[in-house]
């Protein structure tokens, strides 16, 4: 029959199909908004819930179900789904959890936007919040309270690097039946296992920007919730289905394709930042170092005891006596290193902050904050970049 179609129907409806059995290194790459039943059977028995079929480009395609399984097995979990960004990870785990009159928790040091979600959005729609000294277990346990129903966990915190003890974190709240759900960009899966803590202890919930280290490209946005839980699982993909939070098949593709040399990366990324902040420490206008496997950083102990390696991200104090314009200066004159958010991509960056403006409590650095994310440049140019940085900002 399709030989009497016109040419150009043939075009939408041709009768050739490949050869099934096509095999290759990396998945394929599936783009669909609709996806074609079979018949109105198979139309009446979609399964939106399990990976047993196909309903809608937005609930799952064989690249996406893919990279949730991957990042799922990453995480230690056994259940993931994909969000447009990092940030839409932590708002699908708000949205879904929460609701007017509930309070969640969330560390000193989060990650900035993940605070002005909660002081805005979460606020306007009765959701109160409030902030935690993260390195006081004993602390988060007396706030928690009957309205609290979720606590945030990070490690280390973003740009002053403490590396809380998690173990404690989720002991606390698990104490009081709270759900816990955890930033876990920094460790990417590979650091430690945030469902697998010291003293049996495990999150609940494992969020990350797949935007760091899975994607690594520095070209990328998205986001994971990865549980291991069935119930909770169902509970977040339903406000996912519902909110309509799907990911572009040829992003899905570009992280699938980075992630055979994640662990290579990270390892690589680790070493590098590791001993340029031990450089840096040496250094007579630096007054402290920030990196978590660094003696004598906030949590060493906690990041000894949780972890076997570290993201190549650090953060320097400058001397008190140093004003903002020299810090500045001393920023502007890398070369290699280049000013721009975010990290684990392939090109090194730094961003400098003022510490004070960031946090509820007080902050004990009194000197401007610059935070390194380590590329994947040859070690001992970056090591000449800062060297020659240094001689020109502070002679
Ligand atoms: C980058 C980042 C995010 C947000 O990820 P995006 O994909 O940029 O939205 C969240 N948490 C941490 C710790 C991050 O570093």
């Amino acid at each position: 029959m399709s030989t009497q179609l016109d040419p150009a129907t043939l075009q939408i409806h041709h009768p050739y199909s490949p050869p099934a059995g096509f095999a290759s290194v990396q998945p394929g790459v599936f783009k669909a908004s609709t996806v074609i039943f079979a018949n109105t059977a198979a139309l009446r028995a979609r399964n939106w819930k399990e990976k047993t079929g196909y309903t809608y480009g937005l609930h799952g395609t064989p690249t996406t179900f893919t990279l949730e399984e991957r990042i799922a097995t990453l995480e230690g979990g056994t259940q993931t789904l994909l969000v447009p960004s990092g940030l839409a990870a932590i708002a699908l785990v708000n949205l879904a959890l929460l609701r007017s009159g509930d309070e969640v928790l969330i560390p000193d040091n989060a990650y900035g936007p993940s605070k002005e979600l909660a002081r805005n959005e979460l606020a306007g729609w009765g959701i109160t919040h409030r902030l935690y000294d993260p390195m006081d277990a004993a602390a988060l346990a007396a706030m928690i309270g009957p309205q609290t129903k979720l606590v945030w966990l990070e490690a280390p915190g973003s740009v002053t690097m403490e590396f809380p003890d998690l173990a404690g974190l989720v002991r606390a709240a698990r104490a009081k039946g709270v759900t816990t759900a955890i930033d876990n960009t920094w460790g990417a899966g590979i650091a430690f296992n945030a469902f697998s803590l010291p003293g049996g202890e495990a999150v609940d919930i494992a969020m990350q920007a797949l935007t760091k280290f899975p994607s690594g490209g520095g070209d990328v946005l998205m986001g994971s919730v990865t549980t291991c839980d069935e119930a909770l699982h169902l509970k977040l993909k339903f406000a996912h289905m519902r909110l309509g939070f799907g990911v572009g098949a040829n992003d899905a593709e570009a992280v699938l394709r980075a992630l055979p040399t994640l662990a290579l990366r990270y390892a690589a990324q680790d070493r590098a930042a590791r001993t340029l902040a031990e450089w840096l420490a040496q250094r007579s206008q630096i007054a402290h170092v920030l990196h978590p496997a660094l003696p004598g950083s906030p949590g060493f102990a906690h990041w000894q005891a949780t972890c076997h390696a570290a993201a190549g991200l650090f953060s320097v104090v400058f001397d008190a006596r140093y004003a903002s314009e020299e810090v500045d200066a001393f920023v502007d004159a890398l070369k290699l290193f280049r000013i721009g958010y975010s990290w684990a991509g392939p090109v090194s960056l730094v961003v400098p902050y003022h510490v004070q403006g960031m946090r509820s409590l007080p902050s004990v650095y009194t000197g401007v904050l610059v935070r390194f994310s380590i590329g994947l440049e040859a070690f001992e140019d970056l090591l000449a970049d800062l060297q020659q940085a240094l001689g020109v900002a502070f002679g």
